[in-house]
């Protein structure tokens, strides 16, 4: 009965508009546009017992279309093969693209098809991922993101951070790393004054200090209380990341943008960060980042992982030490269920797989679609 074999892969690529122009610090130091889409690639896998699993990766501002037709490559490998083995059908298709590399857009075309054979597997045993991989709890401490960016003037962030928290969101995350650090001494004292001492409060420089800044804007905030400093400088920057976490008492929390296992393995043995910050879509799915957490674990770190709030509620609720999942709410469009958060936290759907199905708005979006196999 547990034999099984895949017969039919399908790929979309989804754009999802965002209401409103999105301005981190990398566009306030010209690096970057405004984002105004997230392009997903979602794979639907189906088996010949009609066994079902959906997964996505996804890009901002550019690679969505070359993470679909890498995915749309190697798809044809995973026809006739057992959707338990996922460890095994993941090698076969990395080493069917090797040439392009084991980091990047190659592996995040493959986390879209490693997803979905999580969720397909977690669905034929009907029972959540979370519990499927092994849980430690049922719910996770949640943040908001989405209310603290740049382009948003103070007083709309503190409104946005006052609904978060009446919504159960328990901590606030805001954006800092703007050219002049003053703006973001204000923007921060007035959020924290604002939520008073007892909300989590976190700030996000997204890579755009260099190292003295960094030290300066830390030293500057040590009696904030923060729960982290994230990405204060260079994501390949281990050494001054390891410095930073040295010399300061709040934690330093980093890894968003890293794009494989290799990357992370690198940031935990040079204890670049208090705080893990992986990306399943961005590592290359959630066999690599299990692999990462076992890691991370033992070197003592905390967990929050970035974005993708559907897949990594479940990953985060597997981690031994108490993590953070980072509440987004701009997926929302893309499915017909929505988290529930209260008390703090996010908690974990008893529902089947991750527990998400495409919405019609979803279909809706999608400019590009592949398939192979038997429909
Ligand atoms: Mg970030």
């Amino acid at each position: 009965m547990t034999a099984d074999r895949i017969r039919h892969v399908a790929l979309s690529s989804v754009v999802l508009p965002l209401p409103t122009p999105i301005s981190d610090a990398k566009v306030l130091t010209g690096r970057q546009k405004p984002m105004t889409e997230v392009v997903l690639l979602f794979a639907e896998i189906t088996t010949e017992q009609d066994h079902r699993g959906t997964g996505f990766s996804y890009s901002k501002r550019a690679g969505g279309p070359a993470q679909f037709a890498h995915a749309k490559e190697v798809a044809e490998g995973l026809l006739g093969e057992d959707p338990n083995d996922i460890a095994r059908v993941y090698d076969k298709l990395l080493w069917a693209g090797a040439s392009v590399g084991r980091s990047g857009v190659a592996t995040q075309a493959l986390a879209a098809i490693d997803i979905a054979l999580w969720d397909l597997k977690a669905r034929r045993a009907d029972l959540p991922l979370s519990k499927l991989i092994g849980s430690h709890r049922d719910s996770v401490r949640t943040y908001n993101t989405s209310g603290g960016f740049l382009h948003a003037p103070i007083e709309q962030v503190k409104e946005r951070a006052s609904e978060s928290v009446a919504a159960g969101i328990g901590g606030i995350k805001i954006k800092v790393g703007q050219p002049d650090m003053r703006t973001d001494l204000q923007r921060l004292a007035a959020v924290r004054e604002h939520l008073g001492d007892d909300v989590p409060l976190m700030v996000d420089a997204n890579q755009q200090w260099d190292r003295a800044s960094a030290l300066r804007f830390g030293r500057a905030v040590e009696g904030l209380d923060l729960v982290w400093i994230e990405e204060p400088l260079d994501a390949y920057d281990a050494e001054g990341h390891a410095q930073l976490a040295a010399a300061l008492d709040t934690p330093i929390a980093t890894g968003e943008m890293l794009s494989s296992v290799a990357e992370h393995v690198r940031l935990i043995e040079a204890r670049a960060a208090d705080v893990i910050q992986p990306d399943a879509p961005r590592v290359g799915g959630i066999t690599p980042f299990l692999r990462l957490a076992t890691l991370a674990d033992h070197a003592g770190l905390q967990l929050a992982p970035h974005f993708a709030m559907e897949i990594h509620l479940h990953l985060a609720a597997c981690y031994p030490r108490e993590p953070w999942v980072e509440h987004f709410e701009w997926l929302d469009p893309l499915f017909n269920e929505r988290l529930e958060t209260r008390d703090g936290r996010m908690v974990v759907p008893d529902r089947p797989g991750l527990g998400f199905t495409l919405s019609e708005q979803a279909k809706a979006w999608t400019v590009d679609t592949y398939e192979v196999g038997r429909a």
